[in-house]
């Protein structure tokens, strides 16, 4: 059976049944960007207890099931808004940038493209850019993502320090992907039931923009989503007549060559 990495899926709002059927279906690795609760938390003691989830025992529940779990950590640009909590949270987030699972500072971005969450977006820049960390950008929904992605390109560009190989933009679809993949950025296609991208959509794109510096997620959360949607991905991609080599490709060896970026990344395919 073919393996596969989801790169971008909230194992958190996830069960164990879920972590067995992705499992099931050749599942090797998660990795799993920090983001918003579906409430505001309450202040920065709340972000500790979540960031202490992801790099401790998010990764025992899921290594129990044979997945390896890696992580990202920020403030979501959901909670923004509070720019005090917001640098609260940058400044504790150093505390956990030695765990071993740790891949880099994500999912950053802007939600509704606020002066605000521009403001908190910087300053989650700075932290990297300081901290030499890989960069994993949540880009905005349905309406305001043309713009935002723009914003978030720009704002990227404008720091020097930041290599646009060490950053993926995530949640592209076919009006923003070829912005993010020219300016030199990995992207990933979120593949969701209703918004975002379908597997027809993003077997599409691939189609139309190669194979070079493309992953494909599920951003599996506590709403509407799929944690099986990278195997309809590969199916999709299967029944057009693609390669083996090409599917597995972007399912499996993309994440792992984005991952090795960071320093702290030692996983090897033959290891479990
Ligand atoms: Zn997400």
């Amino acid at each position: 059976m073919a393996r596969y990495i989801d790169p971008h899926i909230h194992m958190v709002s996830r069960t164990t049944d879920d972590y067995k059927r992705m499992a099931l279906a050749g599942c090797a690795l998660v990795s799993e960007p920090a983001f918003w609760a579906g409430f505001d938390r309450s202040g920065v003691e709340g972000f500790r207890d979540y960031f202490r989830q992801l790099t401790d025992f998010e990764g025992k529940r899921s290594r129990s099931y044979g997945i390896a779990h890696y992580t990202w950590l920020c403030i979501n640009a959901k909670e923004a808004e509070n720019i005090e909590l917001s640098r609260e949270v940058i400044a504790m987030i150093p505390e956990f940038l030695e765990s071993s699972t740790v891949l880099g500072i994500g999912e950053i971005g802007l939600n509704k493209n606020t002066k605000n969450e521009s403001t908190v977006f910087l300053e989650h820049l700075e932290l990297a850019a300081k901290t030499d960390e890989l960069i994993l950008i949540h880009t905005p929904h349905l309406a305001d993502k043309y713009q935002g992605s723009r914003m978030i390109l720009d704002m990227i560009k404008g720091d020097r320090r930041i290599s646009p190989h060490r950053v993926c933009i995530d949640h592209v679809e076919e009006h923003t992907i070829g912005l993010a993949l020219d300016a030199g950025h990995w992207v990933g296609m979120t593949l969701y039931p209703i918004t975002k991208c379908t597997p027809q959509r993003a077997a599409d794109m691939v189609e139309k923009y190669g194979t070079d510096r493309i992953m494909v997620n599920s951003a599996g959360d506590w709403g509407h989503s799929d944690p099986l949607a990278v195997p309809e991905f590969i199916f999709e991609m299967k029944k057009r007549g693609h390669s083996d080599s090409d599917i597995q490709k972007v399912v499996f060896e993309n994440p792992l060559t984005f991952f090795r970026q960071c320093r702290r990344f030692d996983w090897s395919p033959n290891q479990d």
